[in-house]
């Protein structure tokens, strides 16, 4: 017989399986998706870390420097107001001729860098007197020299033509230059520049004597009204940019000085590169360019210095992607088992239906009756229930099968399934024992009950209908009570020869033996 009903999970099990579907694949993603939010708003509060300290470090080291020249600007000014025109010490001054210029030799002076210039020998009181004032700087430059690697030269650049340089460099290496008062810093600090007297940031340019790129602080020193000259520091550029990518987070720090100069922090210097970021004077603050990158920035000096961050989009969700990425795997392996383990359970659930359901009427074939009796007769014993076995039989089928076909006799049996079905009750059990013929467990607490029991369900059992015209079957059966101790097939034996009764003495009835119940005889019309 061909099986007729697909393998297929019912109503309720489709349900289920929706339902554990939906669970497996939407809980791991609502907490895969859950996981990938938080993970973009740790990536971009990391980077808001990095920068906020970056940005941090960097005001502090430009702090530091400014700090440095302030004090030296300070004891310049009070030690040229403390030593007065008069006296004071004498300098050995060695004259260069070939250069122009003379200097003061550390040595003799006892100072920590070099004086040279080019005012006219013998100095007057009032240049010996500045010169004097210079060294008061001494104690900042020592200190500064002995801590801080970054900063290449102290000095003070006097208004008339000569600078204290430190640390002391040989004569051959640096020396006085009229091209000192043509630097920017210089130029800057100049009255009509800068009416405030304020500290001004100058460069990245090329140090002079080599050192590389710097950057200058400097302070303008004003004896009165009269600009006497500025105190200069230049650090390197290199520890800027050193600060500018400490820490750890996606993007690119990089600091923007004056005229829109780029001063990247992971490449070397180019005084051609210009940057125009998208600035905000707040610190967390993010903001997108035209091509989407997204930034932030921080003004680190005023008008002079900005440190900002660029972050490619790409970059975020790539980052996020790949701290996510383990998340998404081992929840997508959770769905994976959750569905499986599910289908498994469910094809499992099919093959014992496949091997104890009949396929044409859809009751349980010997196999599944066979798994269920035990239970029941176990039950019925233990409520002191009777329990009985009808066997049935459709009169005539073959009859039925040759004066309308095969399909009218399947369709007569699918019919007759689906009302055994329906007119069981819970613990009865309806098998389909072989070709036309049914078996019927019946348990009914009330022993005078079962006949009348019996005769409804194969009442019931009749309304399977042959034709259009509404013309029905009549079914036979045998009707016993298992005894204790008998077996199941003995019982069925039992009923195959009430059955064989019934069909003997015309058909379309019950013949029953119910034992000491109810007493034997024929219940059938
Ligand atoms: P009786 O009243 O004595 O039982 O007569 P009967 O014709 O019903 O008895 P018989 O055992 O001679 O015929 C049973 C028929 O049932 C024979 C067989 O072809 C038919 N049959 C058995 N299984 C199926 C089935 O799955 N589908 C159809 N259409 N017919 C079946
Ligand atoms: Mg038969
Ligand atoms: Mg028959």
């Amino acid at each position: 017989m061909a099986p007729r009903i697909a393998l297929e999970p019912g109503m309720t099990s489709r349900k289920s399986l929706l339902f554990v579907v939906g669970i497996a694949i939407g809980l791991p993603l609502v907490l895969a998706v859950v996981t990938t939010i938080h993970h973009f708003f740790q990536i971009r509060s990391d980077i808001e870390d990095t920068f906020r300290s970056r940005s941090e470090l960097l005001t502090r080291f430009i702090g530091v420097n400014r700090d440095r020249v302030t004090v030296m600007k300070n004891l310049i000014s009070e030690r040229y107001q403390a030593e007065g025109a008069q006296g004071g010490q004498a300098f050995e001054i060695r004259q260069h001729p070939a250069e122009n210029v003379w200097s003061i030799s550390a040595g003799t002076s006892g100072a920590a860098g070099t004086v040279t210039g080019k005012m006219p020998l013998p100095l007057s009181a009032e240049q010996a007197r500045e010169i004097r004032a210079a060294f008061g700087m001494d104690a900042q430059i020592r200190a500064a020299r002995q801590f801080d690697a970054e900063v290449v030269w102290l000095y003070y650049q006097s208004a008339s033509q000569f600078i204290y340089l430190a640390p002391d460099v040989p004569f051959k290496d640096f020396h006085f230059t009229p091209e000192l008062y043509t630097q920017r810093y210089w130029l800057e600090a100049q009255p009509a520049r800068n009416p405030a007297r304020r500290m001004v940031m100058a460069g990245p340019y090329q140090d002079m004597a080599g050192k590389g790129w710097i950057i200058t602080f400097a302070a303008p020193v004003y004896a009165g009204e009269r600009l006497m000259g500025i105190v200069g520091l230049d650090t390197r550029l290199e520890t800027l940019q050193q600060l500018a990518r400490v820490g750890d987070a996606p993007g690119h720090s990089m600091m923007v000085s004056e005229n829109d100069r780029l001063i990247d922090s992971k490449a070397a210097y180019d005084p051609k590169a210009r940057l125009h970021p998208p600035l905000s004077t707040t610190l967390i603050d993010w903001r997108s360019d035209q091509s989407g990158d997204l930034w932030l920035s921080s003004q680190i000096v005023e008008d002079e210095l900005w440190l900002v961050h660029r972050v490619k989009r790409s970059e975020v969700y790539l980052a996020v992607a790949r701290e996510s990425l383990l998340q998404w795997l081992s929840l997508a392996l959770l769905s994976l088992t959750l569905i499986t383990a599910w289908r498994l359970r469910l094809s499992r659930d099919e093959v014992r239906r496949m091997t104890q359901i009949d396929p044409l009427t859809k009751v349980l074939n010997r196999r599944g009756f066979y798994d269920k009796v035990p239970a029941l007769l176990a039950l019925g014993q233990r409520k002191h229930f009777p329990v009985a076995f009808m066997l049935m039989d459709i009169d005539f089928f073959k009859k039925i099968n040759d004066v309308h076909g095969h399909d009218v006799g399947d369709s007569v049996l699918r019919q007759l399934g689906a009302h055994l079905q329906q007119a069981r009750r819970p613990f009865d059990l309806v098998c389909r024992w072989g070709g036309e013929e049914f078996v019927v467990l019946l348990m009914i607490d009330d022993a005078k009950e079962i006949a009348a029991v019996a005769e409804r369900i194969r009442q019931e059992a009749q309304k399977a209908r042959i034709d259009e015209t509404g013309k029905t079957i009549t079914l036979s059966a045998g009707l016993v009570v298992i005894q204790s101790g008998e077996s199941v097939d003995a019982a069925i034996k039992r009923a195959d020869l009430l059955l064989y009764e019934a069909k003997q003495s015309g058909r379309n009835r019950i013949v029953a033996d119910l034992d000491d119940l109810v007493g034997t005889g024929d219940t059938g019309r």
